[in-house]
């Protein structure tokens, strides 16, 4: 690993965007809980940040929930990981949702197998082509399971016992099953050898973290390695729209994920609206604070820049002061950006899209 850091031209890798997928009840919200530390001590949850509609985890954050040495290169910054909204709202942008994420985790109740939603999981991540990787959750709920408390799974499935243990491998085999006749080879992890072809499957329980290091890990680590040129960090503004409100204090915000690029106070951006694009100025970045913080300093932190990938709330200057264009054809992001680079706009110019694009 130290050879991989030291030979030189390493692309800057930006942190990968995951988001959560699974039929209800699989346990999303819960591994949410579980990855974003929500109910850990202070102290373990060290630099994690809530952020709009997303929760960025740091790889140092990642590294010390897990038994890799310190010298062990992570090449990417960190995990900014898509807070999955409730389940029918999630439904409606699940592929706009989906086509800014560079993984996803579907995550399958080891009690239970492939069910309808997941299948439909998989069949959208198979038409966005995105990367992903099975949390096989519930673990814990094998009868006899002898809790490990965020222990790596294959430290925690030693300490089971045979039952146990051949429970666990019949339900693996069934789900390997399943898939197969979906269309996917998987393989648990810590046997996959062809990990471009065969899709890992980490074993988890939510509830009491076994596994949970082991799968932040394939993220921070194995992904990085599939899909470099993906995450290779770009100047390029790329972002995308996951709401628009109107706020009574600080007027029109967007909030959205900055997918790359960097986004600055007064920087000027185009937003692609159902009604055609729309020109406004940034005034003011937010995301908010720590809970601990949030009485001391009011809800939001504000930013001068943020730099991809990040979750952010834009102060946008109401859309009257901001420049719109004709919107006569809701053209694509080209036609727009021609358009403004024909007219007399010579600051930086951003887009992005808002609502479904597909
Ligand atoms: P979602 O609908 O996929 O978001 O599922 P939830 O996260 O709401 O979980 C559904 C139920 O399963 C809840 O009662 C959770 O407490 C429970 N649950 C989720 N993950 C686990 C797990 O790993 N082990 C156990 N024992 N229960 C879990």
């Amino acid at each position: 690993d130290a050879q991989d850091v030291a030979s030189g031209d390493e692309k800057e890798l930006r942190a990968p965007i995951c988001c959560i997928l699974g039929h209800v009840d699989a346990g999303k919200t819960k591994l949410l809980d579980c990855i974003r530390g929500t109910h850990v001590q202070e102290r373990e949850a060290g630099g994690i940040t809530q952020q709009i509609g997303a929760t960025y985890l740091p790889a140092e954050n990642i590294r010390d929930r897990t038994s890799l040495k310190a010298e062990t290169a992570i090449k990417v910054p960190g995990l900014l990981v898509i807070d999955t909204p409730g389940h029918e709202s999630f439904s409606k942008m699940r592929s706009r949702g989906l086509s800014m994420c560079d993984v996803a985790v579907v995550v399958v109740d080891i009690t239970k197998g492939l069910e309808k939603q997941t299948v439909e999981s998989l069949h959208l991540l198979r038409r966005h082509n995105v990367s992903f990787i099975v949390a096989l959750n519930k673990v814990d709920r094998l009868y006899g399971w002898k809790e490990c408390t965020n222990a790596p799974i294959v430290e925690a499935l030693k300490k089971q016992s045979d039952d146990v243990k051949s429970e666990y491998k019949w339900r693996l085999t069934k789900v390997v099953t399943d898939f197969k006749e979906n269309g996917f080879n998987t393989a648990p992890y810590y046997e996959n050898n062809k990990k471009k072809k065969v899709v890992n499957i980490a074993p988890t329980s939510a509830e009491s973290g076994e596994g949970v290091p082991d799968l932040l890990l394939l993220l921070v680590r194995w992904l990085p390695d599939i899909i470099t040129d993906k995450l290779a960090y770009d100047d390029t503004v790329e972002c995308t729209v996951l709401e628009v409100n109107e706020h009574k204090d600080l007027g029109t915000t967007v909030d959205v994920v900055l997918i790359n690029g960097v986004l600055r106070q007064g920087d000027q951006v185009i937003v692609c609206t159902k009604q055609g694009p729309v020109t406004t100025i940034i005034r003011d970045l937010l995301t908010p604070h720590p809970m601990k913080e949030l009485k001391a300093k009011g809800a939001y932190k504000h930013h001068k820049e943020v730099r991809a990938g990040q979750g952010v709330k834009i102060v946008a200057r109401t859309c009257k002061e901001g420049i719109y264009v004709q919107a006569s054809s809701v053209g694509t992001l080209e036609a727009i950006i021609a358009h403004l680079k024909s007219s007399s706009v010579d600051i930086p110019v951003y887009a992005w899209n808002l609502g479904p694009v597909y």
